[in-house]
């Protein structure tokens, strides 16, 4: 592993500060649990680590203004074990408690779980310039591609990993991004980027910024959601598929209904086209079915994904149908 120094700031106005200061380059760090396997195989090597776990403010969770606010440092397991999370967002603790390990989930937060890089294994491989790391190819889209996208790839065939990601989306959560410029508030949607407008980086973060906080706005009156995710073994790993829906349903009729992917896509994906053939219907097995292949009808897959097509549309009517 690369040297690197270890930066430990103490407030928000002093990290805001180091970034936008140093002229180094760094990586931010919060349980290490991903960062440390890409310092390891110096995928990363930046000069400087800063570690976010001393700065105050960033960490627990707690009622807020018209919901519930999860600071970027509480971790996965105890997003899993908190009570208005268990009471008022169950599909938070079942995505939560759906990822990695009680290793991980201990140590890991819930930050870098959305800001987590790639696992794809030719950006994770030292030895390959993809285009991720500023080389000119993908080398997924004409080589091993099994666990790739299949909807919103184009240059870069990644998926985005996070389970916590397509749940906090379909309940319509946000983000603060902060800096020393400022705080902006953003749909955690509209926090990830396609790889076709920068393919070197998944989230909108710029180069100064850091994830502050993330806002769960309270359940409506007969909100329900369901997290379904389809992996290829039955102990821990990654979503080969995944589909959160989130909707208001009385008398068996969807309103405002929220259907986001995970597994299949560069960035946590909405389907808008079943969503559009859920609202104001009833819910069926046959509507539900309709709309995980509706969801599906713009995705091209790569030579060795295609099992995924089903398998997502496997997941959409699942989560579709738990809501009743
Ligand atoms: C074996 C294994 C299995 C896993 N399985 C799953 C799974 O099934 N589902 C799933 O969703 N995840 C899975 N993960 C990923 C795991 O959830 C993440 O590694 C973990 O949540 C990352 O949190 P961390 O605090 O350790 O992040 P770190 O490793 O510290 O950081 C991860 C990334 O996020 C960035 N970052 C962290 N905090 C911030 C912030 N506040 N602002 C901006 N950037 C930030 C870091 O710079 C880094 O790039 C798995 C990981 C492993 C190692």
């Amino acid at each position: 592993m690369r040297e690197f120094r270890i930066a430990q700031p103490g407030t928000v106005e002093e990290l805001a500060a180091l970034l936008a200061e140093t002229k180094e380059s760094f990586a931010l760090m919060a349980g290490a649990t991903d960062l440390v396997d890409m310092l390891k195989s110096g995928v990363a090597s930046p000069d400087l680590v800063v570690d976010l776990q001393g700065v105050e403010g960033l960490a627990g969770i707690a009622p807020a203004k018209g919901g519930l606010r999860i600071g970027p440092l509480a971790r996965v397991a105890a997003l899993a074990a908190d009570p208005a999370v268990g009471r008022d967002f169950p599909i938070l603790k079942e995505a939560a408690l759906s990822l990695a390990t009680p290793q991980l989930r201990n140590v890991g937060t819930v930050g870098g779980n959305l800001c987590q890089r790639p696992r794809c294994w030719y950006f994770r491989d030292p030895e390959v310039a993809c285009r991720k790391k500023g080389g000119m190819r993908c080398f997924a889209m004409h080589g091993r591609n099994k666990y790739h996208a299949v909807l919103g790839g184009g240059g870069c065939f990644i998926v985005y990993p996070s389970d916590l990601a397509p749940a906090l989306i379909s309940l319509g959560a946000t983000v603060t991004v902060a800096s020393a410029r400022g705080e902006k508030s953003l749909p955690l949607e509209d926090f990830y980027r396609l790889p076709s407008v920068d393919v070197t980086r998944e989230t909108v973060l710029g180069r100064d910024e850091f994830l502050k906080d993330v806002f769960v706005p309270a359940p409506k009156p007969g909100q329900k959601a369901a997290y379904v995710k389809l992996k290829e073994r039955g102990t821990w790993d990654f979503a080969v598929a995944s589909a959160a829906v989130s909707g208001v349903i009385k008398g068996g009729v969807a309103s405002e209904i929220a259907v986001v992917a995970g597994g299949i896509a560069p960035v946590p994906w909405r389907m808008k086209a079943a969503e559009a053939l859920l609202r104001g219907r009833p819910v069926t097995e046959a509507l539900a079915a309709q709309a995980g292949a509706a969801a599906l009808k713009e995705a091209s897959p790569l030579a060795e994904n295609a099992y995924k097509l089903d398998l997502a549309a496997a997941a959409v009517k699942r989560a579709v149908l738990a809501l009743l």
